[in-house]
């Protein structure tokens, strides 16, 4: 194999048809596509390290040799049925791989050709995010799971700071855009995506805080059970709550957050469209830190009153405020429900077109915001009358 060093990090790779001497079958590399593959590796790998270096991380462990080894093969035979994607194999606390491991698909599953070098760029830097992040906080720590979601995240979000224009970096987007009801912890269910389109709410925290709050947050990442924990107090020691944070991750709207992620995979869905007095809803759940959208649109003049009933939970875990449809982003003329005894938030609208947000108040001490349905979900019913 041949090795081409790149700062602390050493990209292992071959031929898969070499011009004498064994071939690596398919761990090797097609002649057609080496260059774009190889380049695009060593690309996404540099420029990923000096972000982190720019950003002020400490640079990841090294293994016996000096280096971080980097090994383009298929990922199929090393890590086992399933595994047909790029990934990081955990430093181990003690033996010989004391570094983290790298493995970068030999090929990739990209019809377009022209799109390999691109894809390649990113898929090594997502894969060398997560070596720093494993710096900090080794996926063989007995907290590693519950940060997984945030470790996905991170790394996902990283690919697009580094390479905004390479629109492969939007792939995860469309879960973030299309199911905005999950929530943001999501792991561990089959239906979710084990927190890589949560990378949108690191972009908001970064955009809020600068890049040095991840760096913040994942130095706590050792001596914190769950990330929320470590998230909410890098927001207190800026002055800011968790929940407004989260509040402001979907009022502000996703347009503004990512407008090229919109562009691709389109608006974001609308639970239920009230549009008469007497309408009431179907139940929803609300999870936490997940956000549902309803529309409320009243002939000109007309007054209602809006209302929130929690037919499973209570409606403390929620928030719910109206605004005037393409005002939200302003913040401004928004009317927040108030409670209306134990089960019932009440708010009182005037014609045009509206929209509701509610959004599951964060629960950083809760171990996980899943299973769908659980005990952690509210139930909600909304009717206009
Ligand atoms: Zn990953």
């Amino acid at each position: 194999m041949r090795p081409l060093c790149e700062g602390l990090f050493q990209l292992r790779y071959g031929d898969r048809r070499p011009l004498a001497g064994p071939g690596l079958q398919r761990h090797g590399i097609s002649a057609a596509a080496a260059k774009d593959l190889v380049d695009g590796y060593a690309s996404g790998i540099s420029r990923t390290r000096q972000w982190f270096a720019d950003a002020g991380w400490p640079d990841p462990p090294r293994g016996v040799e000096g280096y971080v080894p980097v090994y383009v093969l298929d990922p199929l035979d090393v890590v086992g049925v399933g595994a047909d994607a790029s990934g990081t194999i955990p430093r181990q606390k003690a033996g010989f791989r004391d570094a983290s491991t790298i493995l970068l698909r030999s090929s990739l599953d990209v019809i377009d050709r022209d799109r390999w070098r691109e894809r390649a760029e990113v898929e090594a830097a997502h894969e060398t995010a997560h070596v720093f992040l494993h710096g900090l906080l080794s996926p063989l720590a007995q907290n590693a799971d519950a940060w997984k979601w945030f470790d996905e995240a991170s790394a996902t979000f990283v690919e697009r700071a580094i390479f905004p224009g390479h629109p492969e970096t939007l792939r995860f987007a469309r879960q973030w855009i299309q199911q905005p009801e999950l929530p943001i912890s999501l792991w561990g269910c089959r239906e979710t995506d084990e927190g890589y389109s949560s990378a949108w709410f690191v972009r908001h925290l970064v955009n809020l805080y600068g890049s040095a709050v991840l760096l913040d947050i994942w130095g706590k990442a050792p001596s914190y059970r769950r990330p929320w924990l470590a998230i909410e107090e890098a927001l207190n020691s800026r002055g800011a709550s968790l929940e407004d944070v989260l509040w402001t991750y979907y009022a502000y709207g996703d347009g503004l957050l990512d407008p090229a992620a919109t562009a691709l995979w389109g608006e974001k869905p609308l639970t239920w469209i009230l549009t008469e007095k007497g309408e009431t809803t179907e139940e929803a759940p609300i999870f936490p830190e997940g956000c549902r959208n309803y529309e409320i649109a009243l002939p000109a003049g007309a007054m209602a009153e809006v209302s929130i009933a929690a037919t499973r939970g209570i409606l403390g875990e929620i928030r719910a405020e109206i605004f005037p449809i393409g005002t939200n982003t302003g913040m401004a003329s928004r009317g927040r429900l108030i409670k209306d005894g134990d089960s019932k938030l009440k708010g009182v609208v005037c014609g045009g077109t509206r929209l509701m947000l509610v959004v599951g108040r964060p629960q950083p001490a809760q171990p996980r915001a899943f299973p769908p349905l659980g005990p952690t979900a509210t139930l909600v019913k909304v009717a206009i009358t």
